[in-house]
Parts: C-alpha cells; structure tokens; sequence
C-alpha cells in the first residue's frame, strides 16, 4: 500500500490554536503559481511511483480553493486512480458545485472541519462556519452520495463544560457519520492562543476535566456503535481511514505541497515551508531511517492503535522479545498502562490516558 498526501496551504482566516502549514490566500494568481509548482511535484513523483492506493487532500483548507484552482488540482491528480480519495472541507468555503466536481473527479470520502456545534467555542476558535452550513455540507455530500465522512472534533475547549462536549457528541450521532477524529485542545507553540497563555489571557482546561472528556469520548462513541481503533479515531461500519492507516502503519506515503513531509524507500522526506522556496524547488531534506528508527515508529504507531502489537509480528520481525528490545515497557505493565491480551500489547484505559508517557520508550 501507498498513499499520497497533498498539502493546499490557504485558509480563509486563521485558528487561533493553529500550528499547520498555511496562510491567508493572497488572491488567484498567488494561488496559481502555488498550484503549478505542486503539479510539477506530483509529476514528478508519479514518473517513479504510478500508483497510489489513497490520495489525501489536506491543508490548510482545500475547499478555499475556488472552481478554477479547484478543477486543477483535481486534474493534475486525475493521472491516479486510488482507491480511497479524501479531500478536507471547512464548510464555509463549501458549495454544492465544488461537491459536484470533486464527486466527477473520483473523491470518495471527505473530512469535514467542525471542531464544535457551539457558536461561542467556534468564535473563540476563530472558525467561521455556523451549525447551519455544516448541516447543508453533509446534506450535500450524502445527496451527492459521498456518504464516507469524516467530522474533526475538538474537546477541553476554554471553559467547555463536560455538558457542552455531550452535546458536541450528541449531536455528531444523531448526523449519522461513520468516521470521528477527536482530539482535546493543544496549545502549540507560536498560536494565538499560545500567546495569550502567557500572558494569562487564556484558560487551560485542567488535567482531570480533560481526563473525564476523553473518557467521555470514548464512552458516547462507543455506546453509539463506533469502534475505537486508534487513540483519537472511531469508525462505524468498517469506515477507518486507509490513508491515516498507512501512517500509523509505517506504509509508504508520498508528501507533496508546502512544508509536507513523505515516508518513502525507508527516508523521510521534508518539504519548504516557505513559499518563495517551494515554488522553486520544494525538497528540502532527505533523511534515511536507520533500522532502528524504523523499528521504534514501527512499534510506537502500532501501540496508538487499540488492536495493539502483536507479539508475534514482534519475535518474526525483529528476532527479538519486545521486553527485550524495550525492558522499561514492563514498568507500563505493572502500574496499569498497557496489558497483555490475546498475545497483543495494548494500552489499557488508563494508557489511553497518559500514551505519551508509554510512548516515550520508542522516542
Ligand atoms: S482552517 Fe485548519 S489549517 Fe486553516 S487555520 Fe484553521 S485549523 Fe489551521
């Protein structure tokens, strides 16, 4: 399996927890010349690699492309035939006609961008759509039969109640989407809301509330019939994303776009994050992996994911017992973070909880 993951960096307005690759659009030609250099890109890489198993339109906000840029990029891509094809929407720069033609172009699931259903935590957030036009986004797509969506949910928002975030869940139920990926609110380093946070003009959700909303999550998702198979990913109905599966796989993707990065041929590959750079020659650094970086990502995915890791695939693999190769994960097992269940490494509730501490031990 291989994927590809392609990078539209503009977005209409700014998040304020936002640490992706992007910028305000500065109009259509700016757009255009980004758009050429990234066909060259995938050009070539499709002269080594003609084919790709999932394609990923990610930003950034793709959907802020408008018809022109956005028939394009979908043509410059049309040379693939994946089998999974996602493109991430925000729904305020969606219309029925971008739909349309990302529907004749092969796109067969889609990521919608909600983060909340309230209007006062979107606000906050700095997010411009309204409940209404996610509401009119699903309707279109599923009219369209697009019916693969994915919904991004944000919880421990500032001075979100676990009331609100039940109704958040609530509501995403009863619209019937077979993909969630919920995550709580990090604040990264140089976002707005980093700088409030020192200047004490923001709020941090405190540890045990964040605690109860993830265990939350878990639960509504779960009462609702999705399976949880990864840390922050639930699916319905067998809906799990091939293209995130591949990374948390240790698959091959290729990375094209401003500031994307690839796992290919066992080395990472980075791309510029400035534009002036990209557009002239968009790698920046190759990096082989050595066998035991491999390994340690290998592992470390394997262990986001609830199935867990196979003993067995361990022993074959690498030759080795994986207490052997990593002794401390023992420690995990006695204070109640992972366990050992039909012959597979797992993270227990608790380990859901505090992964990063487990985690360490690959990094
Ligand atoms: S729309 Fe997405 S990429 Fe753009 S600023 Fe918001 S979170 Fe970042």
């Amino acid at each position: 399996m291989r994927g590809l993951y392609v990078h539209i960096p503009f977005c209409d307005a700014i998040c304020h927890y936002c640490d992706f690759v992007k910028h305000v659009s500065k109009g259509h030609d700016h757009n255009m010349r980004y758009l050429e250099a990234l066909k060259k890109e995938i050009q070539s890489y499709y002269k080594k690699y003609p084919q790709v198993d999932t394609i990923y339109i990610g930003g950034g906000t793709p959907s802020a492309l408008n018809h022109d840029e956005l028939t394009f990029l979908l043509e410059a891509l049309s040379i693939y035939q994946p089998t999974e094809y996602t493109i991430e929407v925000n729904p305020e720069s969606y219309d029925h006609k971008k739909g349309i033609l990302m529907k004749a172009y092969g796109v067969n699931r889609v990521s919608l961008g909600v983060q909340t259903f309230n209007q006062k935590h979107l606000e906050r957030l700095n997010r411009k759509h309204t409940n209404t036009m996610v509401f009119d986004t699903i309707a279109s797509f599923k009219s369209l039969g697009i019916t693969n969506l994915n919904v991004d949910l944000i919880y421990a928002l500032e001075h979100q109640t676990v009331e609100e975030l039940q109704h958040d869940i609530d509501t995403l139920i009863s619209l019937d989407i077979p993909h969630v990926s919920a995550y709580s609110l990090i604040i990264e380093e140089k976002t707005f809301f980093s700088h409030q946070l020192k200047r004490n003009k923001f709020v941090k959700t405190d540890e045990d509330t964040e605690a109860t909303m993830y265990d939350l999550v878990m639960d509504r998702f779960k009462d609702a019939g999705y399976d949880h198979y990864e840390i922050s990913n639930f699916s319905r109905d067998g809906k799990t994303s091939l293209h995130n599966t591949l990374y948390w796989t240790l698959q091959e993707y290729i990375g094209v776009g401003l500031g994307a990065h690839g796992f290919i041929d066992n080395t990472r590959t980075y791309n510029h994050k400035a534009m002036s750079k990209y557009i002239v020659d968009p790698l920046k650094e190759v990096i082989e992996q050595d066998e035991a970086t491999l390994r340690n990502d290998h592992l470390l995915f394997k262990l986001r994911m609830t199935q867990g890791i196979d003993l067995n695939m361990v022993k074959s693999k690498y030759n080795d017992d994986i207490f052997n190769l990593y002794p401390s994960l023992l420690r995990f097992i006695d204070d109640g973070l992972l366990v050992i269940e039909d012959n597979h490494l797992k993270l227990t509730r608790r380990g859901l909880q505090l992964g990063n501490l487990v985690f360490m031990v690959f990094i």
